[in-house]
C-alpha cells in the first residue's frame, strides 16, 4: 500500500497551506498588487506545488503522478489571476531544473487547465456551492485529459507499443479518478472555511450594531422627553398669539414632530417594532424631501435636480422613508462642498422594484471607505457621526429593500436605493 501513503502525502501537502493561513485565501480584493499578502500567498502554494512535485505518488518503476495541477488551480480560483500566475511560474521553473523529458508536455496540459480555469477566475465568488463544484468537476477532468494526452504524446514519440502505453496509462487514469475526489475535498474545505470566515465577520459586525443601536436609544430617549414638554408649551402658545403669528407657531409644531419622529426613529433602531406603513406616492416623497434639503444645498454651492413625474408607490412609513433619503441626500451634498455640483435624484420603477436614484460629482469614495460603509461611527467628516448612513441603510433593509454604493474617488457616487413596487 504505498500508494495510499504517498496519495495522504500529496493531500497533505496540499491541505496545509490552506488551513496555516486561511485568511490570506479569504479576501482576493487586495490580492491585485505584488504586495506581503500575494506573495504570501504565492509562496505558501509554490511550497505545496513544490512538495507534490518532489514526493510523487511512485508506481511501477518509473511511473509517477501528483496533484501539482490542484494548488495551481486553487490558487486561481481564490486568490486570483497574479498569484495563480506567479505560482505556475515557480512549477515550470523547478520543473525545467528536475530536467527529463516530458516537460513539453507537462507544459501543454498546463496551459490547457489554466486557461480553462481562467474562464471562472472573475465570477468565482458569485457562484453557488453546486456550481462551484460543478466548475470544479469539469476543470478536473479536463485536466486529467490534458495529462494523459501530454504522456501519451511523450509515449508515442518513444515508440512504445500500445500494450505497454495501456499499462502506463491505466494507473494513471485510476489516479487521476482519486484526485477528482481529493479536489472535490478541497474545495469543500475552502468553502467552509470562507462561510465561518463570513459569519465570523458578520457577528463582529452586528455586534457593534447593537452597541450603538443600544447607546443611540438611551440618547434618544433622553432628548424626547424635554422636546415633548416644548412641544406642549407651544402648542399652549399658539392658542393666545395673534393670528398672524400662528404660522410660525405651526412651523415649529411641525419640526418638532418631525424631530420626534426622528429620535423613534432611532429608537427603532434597537427594537424593530411594528410601525404604521401605508401606500405611498415616492415621487412626492423624494419631492418633498429635496424641497426641504433645498436651502443646505445652496448654502453649500450645491444643485438639486429631480426629474421623476411618475406616480409610483411603495409600501412603507413616509417618515422612515423621508429619513433614509435625507441622510443619503446630506451626504452627497456634503461630498460636493469644496467643488459645488449638481445632485440628480431620479425615481424609475424597474418590473417589480421602484428604484431611486441619487447621483453626485462630489469627493467620492476609496475601496477602503466603500468597505467600512455601514459600520456606526466611521466618518470622514470634522463634524461627522458615521450614523447617517448606517441608519438608511437599515431603514431600508427593515423595508425589503436593498441599497448598493458605487463610488469613485474623485468623481463622484451614485446610491442605488430598490424597493418592492406596489401598484
Ligand atoms: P457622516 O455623514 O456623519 O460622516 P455617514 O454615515 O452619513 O456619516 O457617512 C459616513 C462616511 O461615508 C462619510 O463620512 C463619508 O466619508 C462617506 N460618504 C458617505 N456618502 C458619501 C458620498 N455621497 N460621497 C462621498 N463620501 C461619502
Ligand atoms: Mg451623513
Amino acid at each position: 500500500m504505498p500508494i495510499i501513503k504517498d496519495i495522504l502525502l500529496q493531500f497533505l501537502f496540499i491541505i496545509v497551506p490552506v488551513l496555516l493561513f486561511k485568511s490570506v485565501w479569504l479576501d482576493r480584493s487586495n490580492l491585485h498588487k505584488l504586495d506581503i499578502k500575494t506573495s504570501l500567498v504565492v509562496l505558501l502554494s509554490s511550497v505545496s506545488v513544490i512538495s507534490c512535485m518532489s514526493f510523487p505518488v511512485q508506481f511501477g518503476d518509473d511511473l509517477q503522478y501528483d496533484f501539482r495541477s490542484i494548488p495551481i488551480i486553487i490558487t486561481l480560483l481564490y486568490a486570483g489571476y497574479i498569484p495563480g500566475i506567479l505560482t505556475i511560474i515557480v512549477m515550470i521553473a523547478f520543473r525545467l531544473s528536475l530536467g527529463g523529458e516530458g516537460i513539453v508536455a507537462t507544459i501543454f496540459s498546463c496551459i490547457v487547465y489554466t486557461s480553462l480555469t481562467c474562464l471562472w477566475v472573475k465570477r468565482w465568488y458569485s457562484y453557488s456551492f453546486r456550481k462551484k463544484m460543478g466548475v470544479i468537476l469539469l476543470v478536473g477532468i479536463v485536466k486529467q485529459l490534458s495529462v494523459m494526452l501530454g504522456m501519451l504524446a511523450v509515449y508515442l514519440s518513444n515508440d512504445l507499443s500500445t500494450e505497454e502505453i495501456y499499462t502506463h496509462l491505466r494507473p494513471i487514469a485510476e489516479i487521476g479518478v482519486l484526485s477528482l475526489v481529493v479536489f472535490g475535498a478541497i474545495t469543500y474545505l475552502m468553502e467552509f472555511i470562507r462561510e465561518s470566515y463570513i459569519i465570523r465577520i458578520q457577528v463582529e459586525r452586528s455586534e457593534k450594531l447593537n452597541l450603538i443601536s443600544e447607546l443611540a436609544a438611551s440618547v434618544a430617549h433622553e432628548v424626547r422627553n424635554p422636546l415633548t414638554v416644548v412641544r406642549g408649551f407651544v402648542q399652549l402658545l399658539g392658542e393666545e398669539t395673534k393670528p398672524h403669528k400662528n404660522e410660525y407657531i405651526r412651523l415649529v409644531l411641525n419640526e418638532l414632530d418631525r424631530a420626534e419622529y426622528i429620535i423613534s426613529d432611532y429608537l427603532n433602531l434597537a427594537k424593530p417594532q411594528a410601525d404604521s406603513k401605508s401606500r405611498l406616492e415616492i415621487t412626492s416623497v423624494v419631492g418633498e424631501v429635496a424641497a426641504l434639503m433645498a436651502s443646505y444645498a445652496v448654502m453649500n454651492g450645491v444643485e438639486i435636480v429631480t426629474n421623476s413625474r411618475e406616480e409610483l408607490f411603495i409600501y412603507s412609513n413616509s417618515a422612515k422613508v423621508k429619513q433614509a433619503l435625507m441622510n443619503l441626500i446630506k451626504n452627497g451634498i456634503e461630498a460636493m462642498q469644496q467643488s459645488g455640483g449638481v445632485l440628480f435624484i431620479k425615481v424609475e420603477r424597474i418590473n417589480e422594484h421602484i428604484v431611486i436614484y441619487i447621483r453626485d460629482e462630489g469627493v467620492g469614495m476609496s475601496k477602503e471607505q466603500i468597505a467600512q460603509i455601514g459600520l456606526p461611527f466611521y466618518s470622514t467628516k470634522e463634524k461627522g457621526t458615521g450614523l447617517g448612513l448606517m441608519v438608511s441603510c437599515r431603514i431600508i433593509e427593515s423595508m425589503a429593500g436593498t441599497v448598493q454604493i458605487k463610488s469613485e474617488q474623485g468623481k463622484g457616487t451614485l446610491v442605488t436605493i430598490r424597493l418592492p413596487a406596489v401598484p
